[in-house]
C-alpha cells in the first residue's frame, strides 16, 4: 500500500479497495517503524489522523468524490496547525501550539486530506541539509550517511522513504526544490503569491513560498491544486484563478522552446550532474522540444544578493520571538535585558543566530545602501534577466543542485561552502518565478535532480513538462533500499 502515488491512491479510494482508515493505520504502523532510522517527524497526529480518515471515508460514503479526499499528507513544520506544536525546528518554538491553521493546512483539510504529523526541518527554514533542527539531523533514506537537503529535508525524506505520498514545504531559497533533488522526488515552488503565506512562520517574507513535495509530477499537480489560491489573509497573495493543473499534464511538447543557461555549466558543477542534465535534455528533443542556449549574465550576483536580503528578513521576522510575546522563556531572568538575552540566546541555535547578526547588520544605518539597497538592485537585474529570457524561450532548464547529496558534518564549520550549494535554485526566488525539481538519475547511488523554471503564473506548464519527462522515464520510480 505504501508504494502508491496520491493519483494511485485517489483511484483505489474510488474504486472502494480499502479505506482511508486502513490506508492510515498501515502509513502510522509504517512511520512508527521505520522514522527512527531517518528521523523525518517531529510530531504524530495519530488521533487527527484517523478521525480526519474516518470523516473522509463518511464523506465517500454520501457520494462525495475529490483527488484528495481521504489522501494521507504531512505538513512541514513551519505551517501552523491549531492546538498542535509548530515548532520551526527550533527549541524556541518547542512549547508553542499554534491557535489556528495555516490557510494551506485548512484548504487541505477542506479537502479531506489527513494529517499524518508534522515533519522535521531546519531551524526556521534556515539550511540546506536538515541538520540544523533542534530535533536532530534528518538522513536521506539513499544513504543513510548523508543529508536529504534543506530546509524540507523532514517532508523528503519521509516521502522518498515512502512513509507517505505527498507532504508540504517551503522554499525560500530552494528548500523544496534541493531536498526533492536530494532524495529523487518532484517538488514545485510556486510563483510568489500563488500559495498563501498566512499562518506560514515566516523565514524571509519576500522570498517564501508553499508548495508539494512528492513523487511525481502527476502528484504535485493534485497537491498543488488543493494549496494555491486567492487569500484575503495574506496582502502579497495574488488574485488570479487558479487553474485545473491535472488537465494540462498530458499536453504534446512538439515546439516547446527550452532555454539552457550557458552560466549553469561552469566549473563548479559536478561533469557526472552535466552529463545527467544533456542526457534528459535529449530526452526532452526526443519529445519534440526545440533547444536553444540562452544567457542569465547577473547569476554569479544572485547568491550574495539572497543572503544579505534573506538574513535581513529574518532578522525582523524574529524579532517577535523574544520570550514575552513567542517562544522560549529562559529561566530565572535578572531583569528585563537578561530575560530577552537569554531566551534568545538559548532559544535560537547558532546559525539562526548568525543570520540575525549578519541582516541586523546590513539593516543598520550606515550599511544600509552599502549592503541591503545594493542586493534589492541586484534583485531587480536578476529579474530582469529572465524576463529577457522568456523572450525567447518557454522553460529554463538546468541542474537544480551542483552537487548530489553531501554527508552529515560535511558543510558543518563552513557555513559559506553551504551557500554556494544554492546557486542554481536562490534566483527563482529573487525573481518570484516558479520552479520544480525532477529526477533525473543517480551519481554514485545518490539522487540527481533536474531543475525547470517557467514565466510567472506558469506551474501548469513546468508540471505539464515533468509529467511527459516522466511518462518516457523511470528515475521517479526508483526506491530506496531498505524502505
Ligand atoms: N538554503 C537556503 C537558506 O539557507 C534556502 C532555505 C530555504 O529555501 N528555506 O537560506
Amino acid at each position: 500500500m505504501h508504494h502508491m502515488t496520491l493519483a494511485e491512491i485517489a483511484r483505489g479510494l474510488a474504486d472502494k479497495k480499502f479505506s482511508s482508515e486502513e490506508l492510515t493505520r498501515t502509513l502510522l504502523a509504517r512511520i512508527a517503524q521505520l522514522d527512527p532510522q531517518i528521523n523525518s517527524f517531529i510530531s504524530l497526529t495519530e488521533d487527527l489522523a484517523l478521525a480526519q480518515a474516518k470523516a473522509a471515508d463518511a464523506r465517500r460514503a454520501n457520494g462525495e468524490s475529490g483527488a484528495l479526499l481521504g489522501a494521507p499528507i504531512a505538513h512541514k513544520d513551519l505551517f501552523c496547525t491549531q492546538g498542535i506544536r509548530t515548532s520551526c525546528g527550533s527549541k524556541m518554538l518547542d512549547n508553542f501550539k499554534a491557535p489556528y491553521d495555516a490557510t494551506v493546512v485548512s484548504k487541505l483539510a477542506a479537502a479531506g486530506t489527513v494529517t499524518l504529523g508534522k515533519t522535521n526541518m531546519d531551524e526556521f527554514a534556515m539550511g540546506s541539509a536538515n541538520e540544523s533542527s533542534w530535533y536532530g539531523a534528518v538522513k536521506n533514506p539513499w544513504n543513510l550517511e548523508h543529508v536529504p537537503g534543506g530546509s524540507s529535508g523532514g517532508s523528503a525524506a519521509a516521502v522518498a522513504a515512502r512513509l507517505l505520498p505527498a507532504a508540504t514545504a517551503t522554499d525560500t531559497g530552494g528548500s523544496i526544490r534541493q531536498p526533492a533533488a536530494f532524495t529523487n522526488l518532484t517538488g514545485l515552488k510556486p510563483t510568489y503569491g500563488r500559495v498563501s503565506r498566512w499562518g506560514m512562520i515566516a523565514y524571509a517574507s519576500s522570498l517564501d513560498q508553499g508548495g508539494p513535495l512528492a513523487r511525481t509530477a502527476e502528484d504535485c499537480a493534485l497537491l498543488l491544486q488543493g494549496m494555491a489560491g486567492f487569500d484575503p489573509n495574506d496582502s502579497t497573495s495574488i488574485d488570479e484563478p487558479v487553474p485545473d493543473y491535472s488537465a494540462s499534464l498530458n499536453g504534446s511538447l512538439q515546439g516547446l522552446r527550452i532555454g539552457v543557461p550557458k552560466e549553469y555549466f561552469s566549473a563548479g558543477l559536478d561533469p557526472r550532474i552535466a552529463d545527467l542534465i544533456h542526457a534528459s535534455i535529449k530526452e526532452l528533443e526526443k519529445l519534440g522540444a526545440v533547444i536553444k542556449e540562452i544567457s542569465l549574465p547577473n547569476m554569479q550576483h544572485a547568491i550574495p544578493a539572497y543572503y544579505v536580503i534573506a538574513p535581513a528578513e529574518a532578522s525582523s521576522n524574529l524579532s517577535r520571538f523574544d520570550g514575552v510575546r513567542f517562544g522560549y522563556r529562559c529561566e530565572n531572568p535578572k531583569d528585563l535585558e537578561d530575560l530577552y538575552t537569554r531566551s534568545r540566546g538559548e532559544g535560537f541555535g547558532s546559525e539562526v543566530q548568525r543570520r540575525i547578526m549578519v541582516g541586523a547588520y546590513a539593516l543598520s544605518a550606515g550599511y544600509y545602501d552599502a549592503y541591503y539597497l545594493k542586493a534589492q538592485k541586484i534583485r531587480r537585474l536578476v529579474k530582469n534577466d529572465f524576463m529577457n529570457a522568456f523572450n525567447e524561450v518557454d522553460v529554463i532548464l538546468g541542474p537544480t543542485t551542483p552537487n548530489p547529496a553531501w554527508k552529515l558534518g560535511a558543510k558543518n564549520s563552513d557555513p559559506v561552502a553551504a551557500y554556494l550549494e544554492d546557486v542554481y535554485t536562490i534566483t527563482a526566488n529573487l525573481a518570484g518565478l516558479p520552479g520544480l525539481s525532477m529526477p533525473a538519475g543517480f551519481v554514485d547511488g545518490l539522487p540527481v535532480g533536474v531543475q525547470l523554471l517557467a514565466p510567472y503564473f506558469q506551474e501548469g506548464r513546468l508540471l505539464n513538462v515533468a509529467h511527459q519527462y516522466q511518462l518516457h522515464t523511470d528515475w521517479h520510480t526508483r526506491t530506496p533500499t531498505g524502505f
